[in-house]
Parts: structure tokens; C-alpha cells; sequence
């Protein structure tokens, strides 16, 4: 049993109350490799901006739960070695589909974990996310839970259709579970294709695809429903046009990859979102770095050469989402 404590890391409840009440929201990126994580705590440290670092299923199973968790302990000492002094960083386990996985993750120092039963029936969802707060809240760590229904594809979550969180059960929900914070379903999605073109309108000026709007009257229910409670969005990437079309000119092929347009997401973080998830920007600036170094170095063998200008764009876009999109910047002096 390791705790979190040990390894320097914070839980969410005190950057979630504090994130509400001033208006912004924490960003939850996701990673799996080393410059995704440099990348990360430089962008976090340069900006003074609480962090959630989390980890998928999926990516424990890519990159070894045991790498994964000194990888965390090391971004804080890498934190302080920035000049960070007091770095808010919190490692999170991403849609956690298991009593299981979830107690693992606990108690291989985790400082929040999500169980996501949210593909299962109301009452079912209570008592796998009422059993996963319970062990959890005995070593401090704190537990998302999920209501509602996301459509597309994260590692192993997937689903065909959405449906949105009912405001009438969250208030049920959150009090039988115990959770912490709670996912909703609004209208976002995971991946990069979020929407299908024949759900979006084109705009007559630019000639690009929007899509159709966050569900913000049930969100704003919710709100009225749980008032100071947070809420997280999954499912928050943007996925910016300059990084599609960069993979397509250098051979990529990402027709018609549609995100969530940051004007929405901005909004949402002035109300009670506290953690908006990104994960799929990362990718798209990560690949498209590294195809446009290659196609114009064909030359290049060693991987940091490559690498580095991907780290650099990683770096600039979270910088971007901390400071222009969720506002978290010199939140965590
Ligand atoms: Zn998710």
C-alpha cells in the first residue's frame, strides 16, 4: 500500500471547491509515454495551473501501472525542479470499470480514481460507485462517478449513442454513492470524430462543419439541482483544424474529425465544471509534429529528433487550454 501523500500528490477536493467558486475549470489531460508528461508539467508549472494527470486502462496497460505510478512521483519532483513550489498535481485513474482496478489504483498511489458504471443500470451504477467511494474515501482519495451516457471511442469505452444525464436523479445519485465529483453527459464525446458531418450545419462564411451545441439548459439543471457540486466533461477536445490538416498534407488521412469549439468549453468552465478532460488534442499535436518532421527530414532516424518539436507542440497547445480555454492559470501558486 502506497499513498499518494507519499508521493506528493493532492486529491481533487480542495482544486475542485476552489475551481467552482472562482469560476474556472482543472485540466484532466491524459497520458501514456514520458513527452506527453514533460510536456504536461512544463505546461502546468510555466502557467502555475493545477493538473490532474490521468491514466486510462488502456494506458496502464500500454505503459506498466508500476512505470506509470513513479512517472507521477517523478512530474512532481520535476515540478519543483522547474520552480514550481508548490506543485497541485493529482494522478487519476480514467474511467475505471472495476471494484477492482479501482482499489488497485488506490493503493498504488492514486489520489482520485473514476468508476464509470454508467453503461449499467441506475441502481447497479450506485452500488459499484457507492462501493468504490467507500474504500476509497478510507485512504482519502477522492471518486468521480458517471451518470448519463457519452457516445464514441476512448481505449476501452465505447458507445453507440448518447444519452444525456436526467437532472431529476443527480441529486439521488450523488448522495447514495458518495461520490465526489460526477461526469455528465451534455454532449460531448470521446475521440476525434465526434459528430458525424450530417449532424453538423456549415458555416456559410468559413465553409466549416459546427457542430451542434452542448446541452447547456441540462447542465444548468443539474447546476440548480447540486448547487457547488462538481461536474466534470469528458470528452472536451477541440480538435484543432491546424493539427487535422497538418497529418492530412503530411499523409495522414483524418477526414471529417470534428471536436467540441473552445467558445462552448469556456463557457462551461464559468459555471459548476470543475475538470474538463483532453485527451485527444494531445494525440492530434503529438502526430502531426512528428509527420511534418519526418516528411520534411527524411533523413531522421533518432526518435528525440522527432520527438522534440511533438513535445514543443504538446506543450504550446496545454498552455493554451490552461491560460485561453479554462482559465486555470496562477491557480496553484
Ligand atoms: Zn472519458
Amino acid at each position: 500500500m502506497v499513498s499518494y501523500k507519499e508521493l506528493g500528490l493532492v486529491n481533487t477536493r480542495e482544486m475542485f471547491a476552489k475551481a467552482v467558486k472562482g469560476g474556472y475549470a482543472i485540466p484532466a489531460f491524459n497520458f501514456n509515454n514520458m513527452e506527453q508528461l514533460q510536456a504536461i508539467i512544463m505546461a502546468a508549472a510555466e502557467t502555475k495551473s493545477p493538473v490532474i494527470l490521468q491514466v486510462s486502462k488502456g494506458a496502464r496497460n500500454y505503459a506498466n501501472s508500476t512505470l506509470l505510478r513513479y512517472m507521477a512521483e517523478g512530474a512532481v519532483a520535476y515540478a519543483k525542479e522547474l520552480g514550481w513550489e508548490h506543485p497541485q498535481i493529482c494522478l487519476h485513474l480514467d474511467h475505471g470499470d472495476s471494484f477492482e482496478l479501482c482499489k488497485d489504483c488506490v493503493d498504488m498511489g492514486f489520489s482520485s480514481v473514476m468508476i464509470d458504471a454508467s453503461s449499467l443500470p441506475y441502481e447497479e451504477n450506485i452500488a459499484l460507485s457507492k462501493k468504490v467511494a467507500d474504500y476509497a474515501h478510507q485512504y482519502d482519495v477522492t471518486v468521480e462517478a458517471e451518470l448519463g451516457v457519452l457516445a464514441g471511442v476512448e481505449d476501452e469505452v465505447s458507445a453507440e449513442e448518447s444519452h444525456y444525464t436526467r437532472p431529476e436523479e443527480v441529486i439521488d445519485f450523488s448522495t447514495r454513492t458518495g461520490c465526489d465529483s460526477l461526469a455528465i453527459s451534455v454532449g460531448t464525446s470521446h475521440g476525434a470524430y465526434k459528430f458525424k458531418p450530417e449532424q453538423c450545419t456549415r458555416d456559410p462564411k468559413t465553409g466549416k462543419l459546427v457542430p451542434p451545441p452542448l446541452a447547456f439548459d441540462v447542465l444548468h439543471e443539474i447546476e440548480k439541482k447540486l448547487p457547488g457540486f462538481p461536474i466534470v466533461l469528458h470528452g472536451s477536445s477541440s480538435v484543432p483544424q491546424e493539427y487535422v490538416d497538418m497529418c492530412n498534407q503530411y499523409g495522414g488521412n483524418l477526414p471529417n474529425a470534428i471536436g467540441i469549439p473552445e467558445e462552448q468549453l469556456r463557457e462551461a468552465a464559468k459555471s459548476a465544471v470543475c475538470k474538463i478532460n483532453i485527451d485527444s488534442d494531445s494525440r492530434l499535436a503529438m502526430t502531426a509534429a512528428i509527420r511534418k518532421h519526418l516528411a520534411e527530414n527524411p533523413s531522421h532516424f533518432d526518435p528525440r529528433q522527432y520527438l522534440k518539436p511533438a513535445r514543443e507542440e504538446m506543450k504550446k497547445m496545454y498552455i493554451h487550454k490552461i491560460v485561453n480555454v479554462l482559465g486555470s492559470d496562477g491557480k496553484a501558486e
